[in-house]
Order: C-alpha cells, then sequence, then structure tokens
C-alpha cells in the first residue's frame, strides 16, 4: 500500500486574512528590495486579490508586473530577464492563470505560490500546463493556498468539471493497464495507485452522501430538488477538502509517473478530438468532455479486456485481469453523472450521433505513440474492412 497524503505545502484556509498572513509570513523570507511578481486575471483580482494583497505589508505591494501570456509563448521571449530576481511569483485565478504561472515558474526557476480562485481540473498540482492548445512541461507549485471561503462560491460547473476530471482517471489507468499487457509499457505503480485512491475518495464521498436519506430526492427527477442538494455538497468544506486533495493527488501522480498516463487516456484523446473539431470549450468544458468520453469509452474498455482474456498468453491475460480488480471502478458513471447533473453522453452537449466516427477517428491522433483501447478499436476496423 502507497501513502496517499499530500504535501504540507498544500495548506487550506477558511478565512482571508489567514491566508493573507500565510503568505506574508513566506514572502518575510525575501528582501523587501526584491519584488514578487504577481500574476493575476481580472475577476480574480475583484474576488481574492486585492483583499489578499491588502493585508500584506505595504512593501510588498512593490510588485513586478508580469508579461502578457501570449508573449511567453513566442520563441524569442526573454525569460533570462525574469530568471535575475530570486523573489517568488504569487499566482491566484483560475485555471488558465495557475497555469501560466507554472510555465513561467518552469523557465525561470522561481518560487511559486499558487492560490486557486476555483479549481475544475486537475492541473492545480500537475507538472503540465495547458496553454493556446498545447501541453507543455511545468513546475508544481512550491505552495498552495487553498481558500475555501472562495472555492465554496465558485459556480457549481466548475465543481462538475473538476469531478468530471477525476472520473476520468478510471479510465486513463484501464488504458494504461491494456498498455502495460499488449505494449509493455512500464509505468510507475504507485503512480496509477495514487490517481485510483484519488478518484475513488472523491466518488466514494459523493455516494456515501446519496445513498444517505437523501437518495430518494437523488435518484428521482425532480431537477430542482438536486440541485440544492449537490450544491449543499459541493459548499461543504469537508467535500472541498477531499476535492482538491483529490486534484492534488492526481498532480502528484503525473509527476511521478513523468507523463499524464495516470491521469489522462483515451477519454482524453476524445476529449482534445472534440476540441480541434469544434474549438476549445465550444462544446463543454474540459472536465465535462472528459466525463462523457470516459462514460463512452469504459465498455468498449471491458470489452476488450474480455476478449484480450482469450487472446493474450495467460500470464499477461492474467495480469490484466488482476489490474482490472485492483482499480476497480464499484459503481457505474452514468448513473454517477445522473446523479451529478452532469451531461452523459455526446448528444447531452450537442454531438449527434452520426458525427461520433469522425471524433473516435482523430482521437489517437492527438496524442500520437500513446497506446489505449483506441488503438485496439481502430486495429478492429482495419481487419474487417
Ligand atoms: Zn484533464
Amino acid at each position: 500500500m502507497y501513502r496517499t497524503e499530500i504535501p504540507d505545502s498544500v495548506i487550506f484556509f477558511e478565512e482571508t486574512k489567514t491566508l493573507a498572513s500565510k503568505l506574508a509570513d513566506i514572502l518575510a523570507n525575501y528582501s523587501d528590495t526584491e519584488k514578487p511578481l504577481l500574476i493575476c486575471g481580472q475577476n480574480s483580482y475583484k474576488e481574492l486579490a486585492h483583499s489578499v494583497l491588502e493585508q500584506l505589508n505595504p512593501n510588498k505591494l512593490n510588485l513586478e508586473v508580469s508579461p502578457a501570456i501570449e508573449e511567453i509563448l513566442e520563441p524569442e521571449f526573454d525569460f533570462q530577464g525574469y530568471s535575475k530576481s530570486n523573489s517568488p511569483v504569487i499566482a491566484i485565478g483560475g485555471g488558465k492563470i495557475l497555469d501560466y504561472a507554472k510555465y513561467l515558474t518552469f523557465k525561470t526557476g522561481r518560487l511559486l505560490i499558487s492560490i486557486p480562485s476555483n479549481a475544475s481540473h486537475d492541473g492545480i498540482f500537475s507538472p503540465i500546463s495547458v496553454i493556446s492548445g498545447l501541453s507543455l512541461g511545468s513546475k508544481r507549485p512550491d505552495y498552495l493556498l487553498i481558500p475555501l471561503n472562495i472555492l465554496k462560491k465558485a459556480p457549481v460547473i466548475s465543481i462538475q468539471s473538476g469531478i468530471g476530471d477525476l472520473i476520468a482517471n478510471f479510465t486513463a489507468i484501464y488504458d494504461a493497464s491494456l498498455s502495460k499487457a499488449i505494449k509493455h509499457e512500464a509505468i510507475s505503480e504507485e503512480a496509477l495507485f495514487l490517481s485510483y485512491s484519488a478518484s475513488k475518495a472523491i466518488t466514494d464521498m459523493i455516494y456515501e452522501y446519496c445513498n444517505a436519506d437523501r437518495l430518494t430526492s437523488f435518484l428521482s427527477n425532480n431537477t430542482e430538488k438536486r440541485k440544492i442538494l449537490l450544491e449543499a455538497l459541493f459548499r461543504s468544506y469537508t467535500f472541498l477538502k477531499q476535492f482538491i486533495h483529490s486534484l492534488v493527488l492526481s498532480g502528484i501522480a503525473m509527476d511521478m509517473a513523468k507523463s499524464s498516463r495516470p491521469c489522462s487516456g483515451s477519454e482524453h484523446m476524445i476529449s482534445h478530438a472534440i476540441d480541434k473539431l469544434y474549438g476549445h470549450g465550444v462544446k463543454a468544458t474540459h472536465g465535462i468532455q472528459v466525463a462523457v468520453a470516459s462514460n463512452y469509452i469504459i465498455e468498449k474498455q471491458i470489452k476488450s479486456l474480455q476478449n484480450l482474456s482469450q487472446s493474450l498468453p495467460p500470464h499477461l491475460a492474467e495480469a490484466l485481469q488482476r489490474d482490472f480488480q485492483t482499480y476497480k471502478l464499484d459503481f457505474n458513471i452514468d448513473e454517477l453523472l445522473f446523479l451529478l447533473s452532469m451531461p452523459r453522453n455526446f448528444q447531452d452537449i450537442g454531438i449527434k450521433e452520426e458525427e461520433i466516427p469522425q471524433i473516435l477517428e482523430l482521437a489517437p491522433t492527438t496524442r500520437a505513440g500513446k497506446f489505449s483501447v483506441l488503438t485496439l478499436l481502430t486495429e478492429n476496423l482495419q481487419t474487417h474492412n
């Protein structure tokens, strides 16, 4: 059994005041002449950053201005200029801002203090940033300060998206298992276990909540009632702490595997294909798309497991069976999405039945060389044609 604790540098706060005082403590290690670099979106500034900064030592408000997001992707961008300062980078905002800060600090070697104003995917603690559609090697934050009082106000859709990205871990792990058995890909078992534990902890918590006396209302088709119950769950600190814990564990799993493998498989490739065909975020958020794709692909994976059990050499077939047992999915993804009032299939996000083959064809090319159940499906199609 592996350890599933998260580092001490991930700290939860229920009040902005205590978060600001922790930030001041960290900054106290740096001289007043070294300006921290603040990276912050406009909305996050209004919502959170100004109240954090107000409570800091006025000298620390002497902030450096950050370069524009588009600028740092230019090949001639002068990271050297930003590497000279020894002072920390403080990133306050949503996924885009935090990804940008992770990339900039990776390139400059500066300390990163990350303060998320919402968490809609597993990028908050991963060593990967997605900037302008590119997945770039990045740095994990040195400190992750979590303002629970702000997160509880985040839109329901952002929490649903984050859960969607965690549901994706299950199918990503099955793709990893298939690749281990068929392609003999070496993948850290501990990384797969962390990814599984992350997702299992949050789905267990959701089921526990639904299985209490609220179940009847949850399962009923009374959408309004379900919405109220969901909001109550998403706003509770116990849930939010586990939610962040799970997203952080996913990030650690990717860092450990030195790739996104434990948390991203065929369902992510399908989502990338949807982005390519219809535009990024046009059909749904990243987390919603991967959840819908997981719901679609899980049956194909289970079917492949059954077929391969007959065709693979016995020791590999057994290893594969064992993996599916170790990383067992003890609930139905479709039912979970229903309970969470999330889209469940392609039609729910505005994709017609006849458009699916094109998506499936494009999906494996979005991450060429990454083996998944999609490779098996494509091979099957080719042998039958
Ligand atoms: Zn993802």
